[in-house]
């Protein structure tokens, strides 16, 4: 079988990682990407070649338009072909809504929204003309249900569901498949802030009686882009452990 190559934003820590480590575990060939994390990023790099993957490294931000389209550029100048593209790389902040300053409530939407369909449009004349690709957001529960003291973060994850299902309209025509995969609560450093009685509380919270683990999430971003999932598009896949149902 042809060697298949996913580029995965954010791939220095937590759920992007773990992304990594799964399609690398299974042969594909994995373009990271990190932004400040170049020490995480390149212990990982070293990880994935010892145990023979194929692995390169793409510094940039998702803040800016012109590192972005570098990325995708050398990316494909690597490889000659990109496959999949998973759009993790994400921030948080949780705060009242009136204490979200317009820099707050822009620096959100820049990373998680803007940062999304920068990629989105540097990947897709490759998709287009290839008619084929396999593009996976990622979202969150609280962008379906919307979080209390996270209302930026719940917009922006909101807004990449929105993204996803007008995209993949768009592009489906080409061959191409556009889904979201919105976790539930993930032991990543995301959740740093939280203390160990708040993920109790949400632990018990959550029927399968546990918190997310960023390979719950790796599992179904790596469905989504294998064969099986052909004929789906447009959709969000949840793995919350019942959180949200
Ligand atoms: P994390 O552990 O905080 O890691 C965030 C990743 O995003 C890092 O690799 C970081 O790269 C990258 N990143 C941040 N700003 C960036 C920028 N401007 N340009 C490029 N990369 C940037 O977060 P996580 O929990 O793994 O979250 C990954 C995704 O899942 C996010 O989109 C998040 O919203 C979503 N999610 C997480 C949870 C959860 O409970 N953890 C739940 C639902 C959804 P560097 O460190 O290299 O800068």
């Amino acid at each position: 079988m042809e060697q298949k190559t996913v580029l995965i934003t954010g791939a220095s820590r937590g759920i992007g990682a773990a992304c990594a480590r799964r399609f690398a575990g299974s042969g594909y060939r994995v373009a990271l990407n990190y932004c400040r994390s170049e020490e995480a990023a390149q212990a990982l790099a070293e990880e994935l070649r010892l145990a023979g993957g194929t692995v390169e490294l793409f510094q940039a931000d998702m803040r800016d338009t012109g590192q972005v389209t570098h990325m995708v550029d050398n990316v494909l100048d690597k490889f000659c072909q990109l496959d999949i593209l998973v759009c993790n790389a994400g921030i948080a902040r949780q705060q009242l809504f009136t204490d979200i300053s317009d820099q707050d409530w822009r620096d959100l939407f820049n990373v998680n929204v803007d940062g999304t369909f920068r990629c989105c449009r540097a990947v897709l004349p490759h998709f287009i003309h290839r008619k084929a690709g396999r593009i996976i957001t990622l979202s969150s529960i609280w962008g379906i249900t919307g979080g209390s003291c996270e209302v930026a973060y719940s917009a922006t994850k909101a807004a990449i569901i929105g993204l996803t299902k007008a995209l993949a309209k768009e592009v489906g025509p080409s061959g191409i498949t556009v889904n979201c995969v919105a976790p539930g609560v993930i032991d990543t450093d995301m959740n740093g802030a939280l203390t160990a009685e708040d993920l109790e509380a949400l632990r018990l919270e959550t029927p399968l009686e546990r918190i997310g683990r960023p390979e719950d999430v790796a599992e179904c971003v790596y469905f989504l882009a294998s064969e099986g999932a052909g004929f789906l598009t447009g959709q969000v896949l949840s793995p919350n452990g019942g959180i949200l149902i």
